[in-house]
């Protein structure tokens, strides 16, 4: 009997962790090459932290990657766009970033495809990369995300900057371990904050500063992920720093 539970359990597991993400063509990390690591962006604009990081991203020749929420971008299209001008690559991240866990396949629908034209709308063209909200992959967010046509890129290195009180220190250290081949999750806004407290994004500024100054001393190179959300060509990764 025990045999048969443990069976079935190992079976819940594989389809969780193999099938559900293989089915929906699911990515985490970026190849080892030249000491890449890619910082990725979730939740934002927001016109008060998204500038000032984008300037700090600018000074330092670095690139990133952005998973805006498409009812955020339609309120701030001149960020995204300059997003786009400033080398780095978009994504979208929902049109409203709707808890997944208790939204229909058909809902989901919805919010995957009016996110991803939101942004397509603001910049003209084509933006197939995505990020679900929570990471979420589940039967009806797989169904969904096949159905929207968006390519889903996960992450392999999650400092916490999403919970409230974190300190940029944390944030550092985390995020200092990271090898080449890392895609990091940060947070340039906050939907569905754990408290009032998250929704200021100076730690994640502040650490991403620092960050920048580490990656120097240890040769490590900032890139993106590849805009149409998978490696098709040679010529990607691309933009590393320096
Ligand atoms: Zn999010």
């Amino acid at each position: 009997m025990l045999g048969w539970q443990r069976a079935t359990q190992a079976l819940g597991v594989r389809w969780r962790e193999k099938t559900l993400p293989r089915a929906a063509r699911v990515s985490y990390a970026i190849p080892q090459v030249r000491g890449g690591i890619a910082l990725t962006f979730d939740d934002g604009p927001d016109s008060r932290f998204t500038p000032e990081l984008l300037d700090i991203l600018a000074g330092a020749g670095a690139v990133a990657t952005f998973f805006v929420v498409g009812r955020r971008a339609v309120k701030q299209p001149s960020i995204v766009r300059r997003m786009l001008d400033e080398g780095h690559v978009l994504g979208s991240h929902t049109w409203s970033h709707r808890d997944p866990r208790t939204a229909s396949a058909w809902e989901l629908l919805q919010e995957y495809r009016d996110g991803r034209r939101a942004v397509e709308d603001i910049v003209g063209k084509e933006v197939p990369l995505f990020r679900p909200p929570m990471g979420h992959i589940g039967l009806k967010s797989v169904i969904a995300m096949r159905l929207a046509r968006v390519r889903p890129w996960m992450w392999n290195c999650d400092p916490g900057d999403w919970r409230p009180g974190v300190s940029r220190d944390e944030i550092v250290r985390t995020v200092g371990a990271a090898k080449a081949g890392t895609v990091v999750l940060l947070h340039d806004g906050i939907e569905l904050p754990l408290a009032a407290g998250a929704l200021d994004r100076t730690e994640t500024i502040a650490a991403v500063r620092m960050v920048i100054k580490a990656a120097d001393l240890r040769g490590l190179r900032f890139t993106t992920l590849p805009a149409s959300g998978v490696y098709g060509n040679s010529r990607e990764p691309r933009r590393y720093i320096r």
